[in-house]
């Protein structure tokens, strides 16, 4: 993890906010009277005693060096758990018990190695730790059975490994972060094109191991269709995979490791598939009359092939609050749904993608509301889970969840969602708001994201598990996936395994047995 995050807050701590008075006069409005609830102070927070045996501390030690091995208070506190609202409200009040017993920073692949085969013999288990960031309880290793816990952090894995211009690769180490990578790719003229909402503090590993999506999906894909090659420490020993941009060799055995949350392996390097740096970029945004109409322009965009390098589309309720903008919420929005379209690449490209787009747009009930707004976006972008602090500092808990489903079915899986998100709320006698935004589509169908917002209880963990479960329910009953980009963690396990089935479930174990036979990855994180 970044040195930089905050250890109970999103982010830089230098960038900590409060919220403005029209946003505190709104949820007032909204949630009635103010009732603050600060976190505790770092030095109340109890971390549990060190369980790892001095034989072990010293056998560590000797593998990455007695200074990488770190079990002070304030370092396992950086890495307890990772910023999901039920983890950042456990630590706000003063809770760290998922906390592991020590942080473990080694230097290569060698190290990572070295370390994954110890804890393997030595029954200790590991998380790897890229940015931690992690939102599904991919973070917190269930302890059964085993000596201790340790998080291998990845931040000084950090190197550009080589450049391939001809075939447009890059070998990127898995602990380089979202800008890292840009300012080292961008040496080179390129760009990876990877900005999840997470971009400053999350790392290529974490991105590699979670099937991340970036804001910019829809003209560069999502982070897995990037990889074309891999390196892992498990406990077998190295694995490698991806020798050709393309293969007929049996199943894609990257896949399995894709998406795999540190169950299976460390990533340590990734081979990815890189792009020419734009020269020019232009964000705009439209309005359409409702979310289903806009929902429809975007589906036409993309079955005829214009894919707008990033491509988002609020709900109603996501738009009349000018969310993205703490300084405009309250004003006036001018209703409806409002997309936003990002063009990059060189200046005719972009000229060319825009009119394209703009013809399909205004053909089908939008309306030009110019750039400057998408530029606001553009820019602000990265600030937006700052005021979800600022608003569990008010004692208001706010969290997301997301989905994904085929065209056809959008429509129900949004309603369903929606309304079970709003009906376990409401039962638990607070006054939710519900919003929610697309921002991934496909030929096939579309993510929903959804963010909710309500008074919290004297129990806002249980609050929002009640909530959350609703929600999955629903997804799973309206054919939609319990997740499209966050990853399975330990909170969408149950629901998973239901996605998958049996035969998927026995065929994970089978796999998670034969490369791990101790047990000792990420234990308790994905498989069900
Ligand atoms: C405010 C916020 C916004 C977010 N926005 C997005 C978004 O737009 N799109 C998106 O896809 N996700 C988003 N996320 C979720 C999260 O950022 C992603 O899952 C991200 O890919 C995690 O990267 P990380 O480096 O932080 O990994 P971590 O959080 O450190 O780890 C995630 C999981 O992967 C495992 N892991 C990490 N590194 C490795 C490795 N090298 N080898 C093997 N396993 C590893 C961990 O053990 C853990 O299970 C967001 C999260 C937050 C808090």
């Amino acid at each position: 993890m970044s040195d930089r995050m905050h250890w109970s807050r999103w982010g830089d701590p230098a960038r900590t906010t409060t919220l403005p008075a029209n946003a505190l006069a709104m949820l007032e409005l909204a949630f009635g009277p103010p009732a603050p609830r600060p976190a505790v102070d770092q030095q109340a927070v109890q971390l549990p005693a060190v369980g790892l045996p001095d034989d072990v501390l010293d056998a560590l030690r000797d593998a990455i060096g007695v200074e990488h091995v770190d079990t002070g208070v304030e370092p396992r506190l950086l890495h307890t758990g990772g910023k999901s609202t039920p983890d950042l409200l456990a630590l706000r009040g003063g809770d760290a018990a998922a906390a592991p017993d020590a942080v473990l920073r080694p230097a290569d692949h060698d190290e990572v190695q070295a370390l994954v085969s110890l804890c393997s013999e030595r029954r200790i288990a590991v998380v790897p730790y890229g940015g931690g960031t992690s939102v599904v309880g991919g973070l917190t290793a269930s302890r059964d059975g085993l000596v201790a816990v340790v998080a291998i952090d990845l931040g000084r894995l950090d190197r550009l490994v080589d450049v391939d211009e001809v075939s447009s690769t890059a070998v990127l180490q898995a602990g380089v972060s979202g800008p890292r990578a840009e300012e080292l790719l961008g040496e080179h003229g390129m760009t990876l094109g990877h900005f999840p909402q997470s971009f400053e503090f999350a790392t290529v590993g974490g991105f590699a191991a979670t099937r991340s999506s970036g804001q910019s999906s829809s003209g560069y894909g999502r982070f897995d269709t990037m990889v074309v090659g891999l390196k892992v420490a498990t406990p077998l020993g190295t694995w490698e995979l991806g020798v050709a941009p393309a293969s007929a060799a049996g199943p894609d055995l990257r896949q399995l490791v894709l998406g795999s949350e540190g169950t299976l392996g460390i990533v340590t390097e990734v081979r990815l598939a890189v792009r020419t740096k734009p020269v020019t970029a232009v964000y705009e945004t439209w309005r359409f009359p409702t979310f289903v109409g806009g929902a429809t322009a975007m589906r036409t965009l993309t079955q005829d092939g214009i894919n707008p390098t990033v491509l988002r589309l609020s709900d109603e309720t996501e738009t009349s609050l000018n969310l993205a903008k703490p300084e405009s919420i309250g004003a006036d929005s001018g209703g409806g749904a409002l997309m936003v379209c990002g063009y990059e690449g060189t200046d005719d490209r972009v000229e060319r993608m825009r009119r394209e787009v703009g013809e399909v747009l205004q053909g089908l009930g939008g309306t030009p509301l110019g750039a400057e707004d998408g530029e606001e976006w553009a820019e602000g972008r990265f600030n937006a889970p700052y005021l979800r602090d600022a608003l569990l500092d008010q004692g208001v808990l706010v969290e997301t969840l997301e989905t994904a489903t085929f065209w056809s079915n959008l429509d129900h899986l949004y309603a369903q969602v929606k309304a079970a998100l709003e009906g376990a709320l409401s039962a638990q006698g607070t006054n939710p708001i519900v919003l929610c935004h697309i921002s991934h589509v496909y030929r096939t169908g579309a993510s929903l994201y959804f963010t909710v917002a309500c008074r919290e209880t004297d129990d806002p963990r249980a609050q929002w598990y009640t909530a959350k479960q609703a929600a999955s329910d629903a997804i799973v009953a309206a054919g939609g996936t319990i997740t499209h980009h966050h990853a399975v963690g330990r909170d969408h396990k149950p629901w998973y395994a239901e996605e998958i089935g049996p035969i998927g479930t026995d065929v994970l174990r089978a796999v998670k047995r034969s490369v791990d036979p101790a047990g000792v990855l990420n234990p308790g994180v994905l498989i069900p």
